[in-house]
């Protein structure tokens, strides 16, 4: 870095932020970790954390699975990591043939991450309206309190004033909606809009699990005009709720998913579930990803959905999750510090007094890895492998740090 750069107007860190290698647009807790096991991290020294955060709700199957590492040790034997989209791989159809047998789906397009995927299910979603619905049908909408990622269509598609301010113009034709079935039946009467796109349990904007009746109203609404309905499951997706998909435990079935978070076991993947109508509407050249589904990344992500869809494991993150909130309603009421409790399997938003960052930075020294989802809310995101002991120990620690 060169002093004339330094001296460049607006090149003066503000307080706080230091320039290093790495562009400083994340708060980092103090410490490295240097190994992974279950439930658990550890630094240099051997102090554990207790893990109730999973990554941001990627580590599903916990740290240093002994069957993940197995399919990775497998799939580097053939010599493929990636070959391109240019040719076929067993790999990426199998990983595809056990969505499309566990979902609504027909078919499915691999990706990289979240934003991707909901990217894509935005183009797909456009390509199909327009075909059923004539030139000007491509409108978007997304719902209040909704994160669907930071890339351009994403972040006009998320409601957080924060991330989008810095970056307008965002992509045109995107709305932000209210919770409320008058006020879409309204903004759908129009012809022009192409999808909606919802998550079933809303998870950056503090846990919030869309009402059934909500979610069919809207469902009935977009049918009768033709309009996708995307189901976006990229964190409440993939059995954390304690069903394989959020959306199968409300009896209501969208036109497209979307997944990514703990799809391939902490490697990137994003995945697009469609309906084969949709799916059609899309042509050779309309769409494409280098890295998405290569033969490595699809072989363990078959493996994770595997393990994912086990109906023993399903079971336990149902019923230690009715434990969990009934846990989090008694911690509520001893502490007098806590507002709200929400949450379905292993999802939980608790609402404390405090700022919500104090509170994870106070579980944290205490040895507990939290994360926030808004202000003055505490998200729970314990790997699916989490045994009530483990969930135990973590109580222990958040109400001391709540307290
Ligand atoms: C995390 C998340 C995304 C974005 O995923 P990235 O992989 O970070 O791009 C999108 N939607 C939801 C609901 C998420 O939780």
């Amino acid at each position: 870095m060169s002093a004339a750069t330094l001296s460049m107007p607006g090149a003066t860190p503000p307080p706080g932020v230091e320039l290093g290698p790495l562009v400083p647009v994340y708060r980092r807790a103090p410490v490295e970790f240097v190994r992974g096991r279950g439930v658990e991290l550890f630094d240099a020294d051997g102090r554990a954390w207790l893990d109730l955060s999973s990554g941001i709700a990627v580590n599903a199957l916990g740290h240093g699975d002994a069957g993940v590492a197995g399919v990775i040790r497998n799939a580097l034997e053939c010599g493929l990591i990636h070959i391109s989209n240019l040719y076929h791989n067993a790999p990426g159809r199998a990983l595809a043939e056990a969505l499309v047998a566990r979902s609504f789906a027909s078919s499915v397009f691999f990706c990289n991450s979240g934003a991707e995927a909901n990217e894509g299910a935005f183009k797909f979603a456009r390509r199909w309206a327009r075909e059923v619905g004539g030139e000007g049908k491509t409108g978007i909408v997304a719902l209040r309190g909704a994160f669907h990622g930071r890339l351009f269509a994403t972040l006009a598609a998320t409601d957080r004033a924060a991330y989008r301010a810095p970056f307008l113009p965002l992509t045109e034709g995107v709305t932000i909606a209210e919770r409320d079935l008058g006020a879409l039946a309204e903004l759908l009467a129009p012809d022009h809009i192409a999808a909606v796109i919802v998550e079933p349990v809303q998870g950056e904007s503090g846990v919030r699990l869309l009402d059934p009746a909500f979610l069919h109203g809207l469902r009935k609404l977009t049918g009768e005009r033709r309009i996708a309905l995307i189901f976006d499951e990229v964190q409440c997706g993939l059995g954390r709720t304690g069903h394989l998909f959020a959306h199968q435990a409300l009896d209501v079935e969208p036109d497209i998913m979307t997944l990514a978070k703990p799809l391939a076991g902490g490697l990137p993947m994003g995945a697009i579930l469609t309906t084969g109508e949709i799916a059609l509407a899309m042509r050779p050249g309309d769409h494409g990803s280098t890295f998405g589904g290569g033969p490595f990344v699809s072989a363990v992500a078959l493996h994770v959905v595997e393990r994912l869809s086990d109906p023993v494991l399903l079971d336990s993150v149902r019923a230690n999750g009715i434990w969990l909130g009934e846990q989090l309603d008694q911690l509520a009421a001893r502490t007098g510090r806590v507002r709200a409790v929400r949450g379905k399997g292993y999802i939980w938003g608790v609402d404390v007094m405090d700022q919500a960052a104090l509170v994870v930075g106070r579980a944290f020294d205490l040895g507990l890895l939290i994360c926030t989802a808004g202000e003055h809310t505490l998200r729970l995101l314990p790997p699916l492998i989490a045994t009530r002991d483990d969930l135990s120990r973590g109580l222990a620690m958040l109400e001391e740090a709540i307290h």
